[in-house]
């Protein structure tokens, strides 16, 4: 059992909920778990959010329908989680607090650091509720369309998608994220694109209240493009990296200032990613030994930019991110080869 208490708040009054999402923020202790009545009690649904500090759709899309007082389908339960390293100054900003681990990679290590402990009491109170869907709602740290990600593809899975978005990544990846955890019930992760996008915020507005509104989840409300097995492409952990318009001196890796753009794009072969001091791939590495980054991606020499770094082939990228931090600490993006 985890040694970490979440708080729970069953009755939530307008002027605690507060008129502003900074306001609703400052109210909230720490690890949260907030009790909705549906229209009917035997069923429940679990929506979970912010895991990660730096990505508010869910928090905010949370705030709208309780200050809405809005009445979802069945028992609801809403686990708001990093909340102290959202509020932490400059306000969402932060994935984790500086030192801790990833909380989305913590699930199922049975360690003892606090993220793993945090993670452990929310499976925990998860499993209690014998709840029949569980969304875990995210942003991406760069802009781009919404997508889900899930380590199943059966009609539940990508019914449940379809309340969000019309895109699924079937993974192989097993990372200690929530939504690779057995629980009683199918669980998928939403990213409902990136953390400053408008469309965000409504993706998750719109995706929740399509959710917890239905009276049968596992209803398929759009077709769902499904994108298998995706890789991720990782700095090694001596690497740093910077994002520029020009070959950065001194950076084991340069990116280009504007990759964001090539999410879920098609990026056709000899696409140009960046700079490497070097005329080698060493700087950079797979999730899995398995894989070659040499099969994906090239070094190229040219005469102004020293060595390029280009697509080898067809591929489609996402969760591109131009955070620094969080390329170094998670990864620079996923691919696929189409
Ligand atoms: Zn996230």
């Amino acid at each position: 059992m985890s040694s970490i208490k979440l708080t729970h708040i069953h009755k939530l009054l307008p002027a605690q909920v507060g008129e502003t999402l900074y306001q609703f923020l400052n109210y909230l202790s720490g690890p949260t778990v907030i009790h909705v009545k549906g229209e009917e009690s035997s069923r429940c649904r679990v929506v979970v959010t912010l895991l990660h500090g730096n990505e508010p759709s869910g928090l905010k899309a949370i705030h709208q329908l309780l200050l809405s007082q809005f009445k979802p389908a069945v028992d609801t339960k809403f686990i708001i989680a990093s909340v102290v390293a959202a509020r932490t100054e400059p306000v969402f900003e932060y994935r984790m607090l500086p030192g801790q681990k990833d909380l989305n990679r913590c699930f199922g290590n049975h360690k003892r650091d606090l993220q793993s402990l945090l993670a452990s009491a929310i499976k925990d109170e998860v499993q209690t509720y014998q709840a029949e869907a569980i969304i875990d709602l995210h942003n991406t740290s760069g802009s781009g369309p919404a997508f889900s990600v899930s380590v199943s593809n059966s009609e539940q899975h990508l019914a449940m998608a379809a309340h969000f978005t019309h895109r699924m990544i079937v993974t192989d990846l097993r990372l200690g994220s929530i939504m690779e955890q057995r629980l009683a019930c199918p669980i998928i992760t939403v990213e409902a694109g990136g953390a400053y996008d408008d469309d965000a915020d409504l993706t998750a507005l719109e995706g929740i209240k399509s959710f917890l509104s239905a009276n049968d989840v596992f209803k398929q409300t759009q077709d769902i493009e499904q994108l298998h097995n995706p890789r991720r492409l990782e700095l090694n952990p001596s690497g740093s990296i910077a994002y520029a318009q020009l070959p950065v001196k001194g950076a084991s890796l340069t990116m280009r200032q504007d990759i964001e753009r090539l999410n879920f794009g098609t990026t056709k072969a000899n696409q140009l990613l960046g700079w490497l001091p070097d005329n080698n791939l060493d700087t950079l590495q797979l999730d899995n030994a398995d894989f070659n980054v040499s099969d994906y991606f090239v070094v190229e020499s040219s005469d102004q930019e020293g060595y390029q770094l280009k697509t080898k082939c067809t591929l489609t990228l996402f969760m591109v991110t131009t955070r620094a931090d969080i390329a170094s600490s998670d990864c620079l993006f996923y691919f696929i080869k189409p």
